[in-house]
């Protein structure tokens, strides 16, 4: 935190975030405004430490003043109201009295240390340290349950985070109880139940609960740290690969409405589980040094994270869908244990969660864009416009990043070193990026291995320019149902649809513009299938430039189109309110063939992601062929 600043569109997307919901929240939102945790009679759960966990890096990426004054007001009062036993205040006072599930304690230290490694402040060190002590006590005599169990790993951040600073070794028996009293997810993934999708009107579960899911997919590489057992290490990429398997989705996660539900595109993802997941990709990536997370960390930013938001971002979903042509409030949805009104854009769709833990998706993208190297070296993980600072052999070195990737194939480095200084400088090669090149200090442009990170290790002095070159090209993979989906560098492709906004919930609380709940309904067909060459897919796809808006995530600031040619399908209908189930593949159509532009996925706000397969027969062929 602080090492890490964004530029260019980075820097644009974090400021609409900080203009809309997430930069104002606490003004007005009752549950964090009042919240326990800030000195008001309100809720003193998870709600404001999740806020906080989201705009802490929000503020201090952009240096927003305002904001951070507000911020520094909320911790030292948390602080403050610590009580002597080392308690945060929404902890009961006699807790001998009252089982209370750990869960918001594990998260607030979280958040508490974030807020230590942006400002510095020692008080708020003391206050974690105080807490875990405290902490360490009680789950002697009850152990953890409920979201703690589930979540227990959580702990396990702020626990390396204060044993980094002070080296207590009691915090390390600490974090060996938390992983022991914990959920044991290995166990539960070398079984059968997690394959099977929860049914519609299902059951709710805690250990296929997806947000608990996205959470989990850090929790033994981290508990590696101290158990340095391979096994733990490798543990996320076959929980990644089992999820991928039965209920994989094209924009980058899992299903959950709210528990994991299968591969259907129909059904949803939920936000939470959205930004939990690129909390826990950017862990592994640290962790393990895989270039792999990296990829699916881009994955999920560049396609899940911004879908799911109204471009704007002042209205958010609940559960996105891949192939989603309404989201209306509808009694008659398929979710298997969410609610009517799931996929609205709305302020508090179905359940506050979103709303609160939505804000740390893009900041901490942004501040894991790099990370240093064991060998005094600097990674480049992810790529996004931004500019990292760091030390070499105690020499300030500036890493700045220009680029207008994903959106464009061109990546330019720049070196500054003070003086001259050896290290390694490490760029990610995605797996996708097959011909990729590199030149540095404008030598000629070398290939370099896909799926790997690429290390240029030489005397950086003055300044030094690298080119990346990361061509991209289209990818057709079969999904559900054998439909098709469009895939080309890390960007999701899916058809674009007129779309009607229209205000609803206008009475509830906290709904005063610009804060809004809304429905959208499609104003153009959406029922179409594909014409696609599985084998050649660029020679049916023509992918092109488009000028990148001001909002990069909007369906008219889209920087990237694509036309391809399809059929219209018309027995694919609206059924309940949804897409109707996709139709197999291949399908044929008498309809005429029709030109389409597909936008990334995360430029839409509503969407057909998962396309079937038509077969360009007689019937119906292009009149100019005839
Ligand atoms: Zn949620």
């Amino acid at each position: 935190m602080g090492a890490v600043t964004p530029d260019g569109w980075l820097r644009r997307q974090l400021r609409i975030q900080a203009d809309g919901l997430s930069g104002h929240l606490d003004e007005f939102w009752t549950d964090i405004k009042d919240s326990k945790w800030f000195g008001g009679n309100g809720r003193g759960w998870e709600r404001a430490p999740y806020w906080l966990d989201g705009a802490i890096p929000l503020a201090w990426l952009l240096d927003d003043k305002p904001l951070k004054s507000r911020i520094n007001g909320y911790m030292k009062t948390i602080v403050a109201k610590q009580r002597d036993d080392g308690w945060y205040s929404p902890f009961p006072a006699d807790a001998s009295a009252k089982k209370y599930d750990l869960w918001a304690i594990l998260l607030a230290n979280k958040v508490l240390v974030q807020y230590h490694e942006a400002t510095g402040d020692e008080k708020i060190l003391k206050a974690v340290m105080r807490n875990l002590k405290a902490t360490d006590k009680v789950i002697d005599k009850i152990p953890l349950f409920n979201w703690g169990k589930f979540r227990w790993f959580e702990g396990l951040i702020p626990v390396y985070y204060a044993y980094e600073k002070t080296g207590e070794p009691w915090l390390l028996d600490l974090g060996k109880k938390l992983r022991t009293q914990g959920y044991d997810y290995m166990e539960f993934y070398n079984g059968e139940e997690v394959t099977v999708p929860t049914k519609r009107r299902g059951r709710w579960t805690w250990n296929k609960h997806v947000v608990n899911t996205s959470m989990a997919l850090k929790a033994y590489a981290l508990s590696w740290r101290l158990t340095r057992k391979q096994s733990d290490l490798d543990f996320p990429a076959k929980m990644l690969e089992i999820l991928d398997r039965h209920h994989g989705q094209a924009g980058g996660l899992y299903s959950g409405d709210e528990c994991l539900s299968g591969k259907n595109p129909l059904q949803g993802t939920e936000l939470c589980a959205v930004t939990e997941a690129l909390f826990s990709l950017e862990q592994l990536v640290s962790l393990t040094g895989k270039p792999a997370y990296g990829d699916r960390l881009e994955l999920v930013a560049f396609n899940a994270l911004p879908a799911t938001f109204s471009p704007d971002m002042w209205a958010h979903q609940y559960d996105q869908q891949a192939n989603q042509v309404q989201c209306t409030i509808n009694p008659e949805h398929q979710w298997t244990t969410n609610g009517a009104e799931s996929n609205l854009y709305g302020f508090a769709p179905n359940f506050g969660c979103c709303t609160a833990n939505m804000h740390q998706g893009w900041p901490k993208f942004a501040s894991h864009l790099w990370m240093q190297t064991p060998d005094g070296g600097i990674a480049a993980v992810a790529y996004a416009p931004s500019t990292a600072r760091f030390k070499a052999d105690d020499v300030p070195v500036t890493v700045s990043l220009e680029t207008d990737y994903p959106f464009r194939e061109a990546l330019k480095f720049t070196v500054k070193a003070e003086k001259p200084a050896k290290f390694p400088l490490l760029l990610r090669i995605p797996s996708w990026a097959k011909d990729a090149t590199v030149s540095v200090a404008g030598g000629s442009p070398q290939e370099v291995e896909t799926g790997a990170f690429h290390r240029i290790e030489r005397e950086w002095k003055g300044t030094v320019e690298v080119d990346l070159r990361l061509p991209m090209q289209a990818n057709v993979s079969r999904r559900y149902n054998e439909a098709i989906a469009v895939q080309r560098g890390p960007l999701v492709y899916s058809l674009k649809i007129g779309e009607k906004w229209t205000r609803v919930n206008a009475d509830k609380p906290h709904r005063e513009l610009p804060h809004g709940d809304f429905e959208v309904r499609a104003t153009t067909p959406w029922n179409y299938g594909l014409i696609v060459d599985e084998d050649k897919p660029e020679e049916s796809i023509a992918f092109e430039e488009r000028p990148i808006g001001d909002k990069p995530f909007s369906p008219e600031g889209a920087g990237m189109a694509a036309k391809v040619k399809g059929r219209k399908l018309p027995d694919w209908k609206l059924h309940r309110g949804w897409a109707g189930e996709t139709p197999s593949s291949p399908q044929t159509s008498k309809e005429p063939v029709e030109e389409l532009t597909l936008i990334p996925y995360g430029c839409t706000n509503i969407r057909i992601t998962e396309f079937p397969l038509v077969e360009n027969g007689e019937n119906g062929s292009e009149d100019k062929s005839k």
